[in-house]
């Protein structure tokens, strides 16, 4: 078997459970106490933020950390809310990540103006598109489009789109999570005024992320009040040693981002040359977009991606269907339907992420195993109709 699942969360490094036990033995410091513990603890947090904000391109500065991307996504959208009370929209893409999807509709129901931008074909939110919701829900305060999608790995031309905004003078949010340690990604140089980030997505801890953002170009209202933590930002006693984790994931994730591409597009090539050779009727979303290298979204004719989700978990693979926070229901991705994908094609969509640990031979051994357990359900399905 193998761990194909890269997006849904990624194994954490040895150096990362390493260096989180030294800390939770040695490091349990406050960050706030003015003793030498608090100040061993104060470093640690300080030497995270300089590796996290390397990463992403952006000061240490504007690096808050969150309880996670899901908290990043909703401080920011609620912050702006909350800080703008109602006067402007707030714009997001139709593929969203649900941390970002469900807070604006939870934000409509509150009466806050809320909109979508629609996706083309492979999933993008085109310049041409942005400007035209830009037209015609405007004011708009504030829009938030991902980096690059869960599901699918497409890209969206973030520095593009952060152009048309600037155009209008309206800060743009980026979910970076999957982006980030699988391709470069520089907040400077996108033009994004805030980007949020998950540890657990890059090999660190779960429960950990971060807010970056330009607190010139887009202020919002505190999402947690308390102590000063976060310069203000980010109420609560820090979770160090997972911060701490977020950190040593963040440096590897850059020393190794230019092989780690290379490798996961190799095996990505493989996989999808080696499905689309098999006759199975395979098509690969996006496959037209530019994508991340390590992840690809499968549609398999005549297939129920629950049934062989299963079936390949009982032969040892994990991978996913859809997106793993939707998987349990039976209802097609959304991500998938806003892309023109009928909902009968788009329940057959399986996910394959892969990363750092992810070798050749676990590739093979997979399509060794999926063709045969795709042919077997595509068979029973035609005979069933
Ligand atoms: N945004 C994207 C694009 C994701 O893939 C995920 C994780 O599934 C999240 C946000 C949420 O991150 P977290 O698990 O840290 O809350």
């Amino acid at each position: 078997g193998a761990y194909l699942d890269y997006n849904a969360t990624a194994p954490p490094d040895p150096a990362v459970r390493g260096e989180v036990a030294e800390c939770l033995a040695e490091g349990w410091g406050n960050p706030s106490s003015v003793h030498g513990w608090g100040r061993r603890a104060r470093s640690r947090l300080e030497t995270a933020r300089e590796r996290v904000a390397a990463l992403a391109g952006c000061s240490p500065r504007e690096v808050s950390f969150t309880g996670g991307a899901t908290e990043a996504n909703n401080a920011v959208l609620k912050g702006f809310a909350w800080q703008d009370g109602g006067a402007r929209t707030l714009l997001v893409g139709a593929t969203e990540h649900p941390s970002v999807r469900e807070t604006a509709r939870y934000l409509a129901g509150r009466g806050f103006p809320v909109a979508e931008v629609a996706v083309d074909g492979e999933g993008r939110v085109t310049p041409a598109a942005l400007r035209e919701a830009l037209e015609a829900h405007g004011p708009v305060g504030l829009v938030s489009v991902m980096w690059a999608n869960n599901e699918t790995g497409v890209l969206q031309p973030v520095a593009e789109l952060a152009a048309v905004c600037a155009e209008y003078g309206i800060p743009l949010h980026t979910d970076a999570v999957q982006a980030a340690g699988k391709m470069p990604v520089d907040f400077a140089g996108s033009g994004a005024a805030a980007m949020s980030l998950s540890a657990h997505k890059i090999g660190g801890p779960q429960g950990v992320g971060a807010l970056i953002r330009d607190a010139r170009r887009l202020p919002v209202d505190p999402f947690l009040h308390g102590g000063g933590h976060e310069r203000e930002r980010r109420a609560g006693t820090e979770n160090v040693a997972g911060i701490l984790g977020f950190g040593v994931a963040a440096g590897l994730a850059r020393e190794r981002l230019e092989a780690a591409g290379a490798h996961a597009r190799g095996l990505r090539d493989r996989l999808e040359d080696g499905l689309r050779g098999a006759g199975v009727g395979v098509e690969v979303v996006g496959d037209a977009a530019e994508r991340l290298p390590n992840t690809s979204c499968l549609l398999l004719p005549d297939v129920e991606a629950e049934t062989l989700l299963m079936n390949l978990d009982l032969s040892g693979f994990a991978v996913s269907s859809g997106s793993a926070c939707a998987s349990g229901s039976l209802e097609p991705s959304p991500v998938l339907l806003a892309m023109g994908i009928p909902s009968n094609r788009a329940r057959g969509s399986l996910r394959v992420s892969t990363g750092w640990a992810t070798t050749a031979g676990e590739v093979e051994a997979f399509l060794e195993t999926l063709v045969p357990q795709v042919r077997r359900l595509q068979d029973r399905a035609v005979h069933s109709a």
